[in-house]
């Protein structure tokens, strides 16, 4: 498997998209401008949101970024192998232009070709539907992804899970398609019922890099399945297939369809490494090797200021034991 930085993942991502009609446009401030209705740039949608609503972008419909983000609502979950509060975002977007099939294909490309990781250890979840608002499970993404993984001769099974209570309950079973209700519902509010009316929002599939070595942890069900939090899967991006608005009554079409993707760096730099702790990637410093300064464990990492690499401590020598 190819071993590669950061700097390098977030290269050779933004000429793979340009290869494919994408402009790279610049990257928002963190602090945003002109937005009452955040502090932070949290997702490298958030600047886009007025074309996905349809306006016209002067740079056209195929756009690309990589995005630094904030996010504080997951504060309580930093510590674990793959949360943090500040990262980089890798985004496309399709403005009205292409749709599902060249979305996942061109996905799966980059994580299996590109950066070269493993095919065998790709998982992946759809949206298992929302009868109350008319909205049908997504047998369309499954039977794109089920194409995918053939061509790395994987059969595909599929499970439905709904909801991650009842993924714990019964676990994937090794499927690597899972279905799942509100996990696989994006909107800014996180659930349909909050979404207010004028607002976009649509079905998405994630994808999942399985990392054997790491136990799954009866604490969080008694089985392990996609969005297990245990950190045996760990999620490396996600593709939204953003088609709907809120209307007054459930849900109406927008003027178009968009594809609204978001990949974290510094998971996909860890798993390049074949690394667990995307505070072990090269986004935060070197980690090929190990620091008898700094006992980390897979899964419970020493978090952020320090890394699990000499050259890490180095930049922050005050972090050093002395002995
Ligand atoms: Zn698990």
């Amino acid at each position: 498997m190819a071993r590669m930085d950061a700097d390098e993942i977030r290269r050779i991502y933004l000429q793979f998209m340009v290869e494919r009609g994408h402009v790279v446009i610049p990257r928002a401030p963190l602090i945003p401008h002109n937005d009452p209705t955040t502090l932070f740039t949290g997702s490298g949608m958030q600047p886009l949101l007025p074309y996905l609503l349809g306006q016209d972008h002067p740079d056209g419909h195929r756009l690309t970024d990589s995005q630094t983000c904030l996010r504080v609502q997951d504060i309580d979950e930093v510590g674990d192998n793959r949360h943090t509060t500040f990262f980089e975002m890798l985004g496309n977007w399709s403005l009205g232009d292409y749709f599902k099939t060249e979305q996942l294909a061109q996905f799966w490309e980059f994580l299996t070709e590109r950066v070269g990781l493993d095919p065998n250890r790709i998982y992946v979840s759809c949206f298992s539907g929302d009868p109350a608002n008319g909205i049908g499970k997504d047998t369309e993404s499954a039977a794109i992804w089920t194409e995918l993984f053939a061509t790395a001769g994987i059969s595909a099974d599929q499970v439905d899970l709904g909801t991650e209570e009842r993924g714990g309950e019964v676990g994937s079973q090794g499927a690597r398609i899972a279905f799942y209700s509100k996990k696989n519902w994006w909107c800014r509010g996180g659930k349909a019922e909050n979404m207010p009316v004028g607002e976009p929002g649509g079905p998405d599939s994630e994808v999942f890099y399985l990392y054997p070595a790491i136990e799954h942890d009866p604490a969080y069900g008694r089985h392990c399945h996609q969005n297990c939090d245990c950190g045996r899967f760990i999620e490396l991006g996600n593709s939204v297939f953003m088609e709907y608005k809120k209307a007054e009554t459930g849900f109406e079409p927008l003027p178009r369809r968009n594809v609204d993707y978001g990949g974290g760096l510094a998971r996909i730099a860890a798993a390049s490494i074949d690394s667990p702790t995307c505070t072990g990637s090269t986004c935060c410093g070197p980690s090929s090797t190990s620091c008898r300064n700094c006992p980390a464990s897979p899964t419970r990492p020493t978090p952020l200021l320090c890394g699990s690499s000499p050259t890490t401590c180095a930049v922050r020598p005050s972090l050093r034991s002395t002995g």
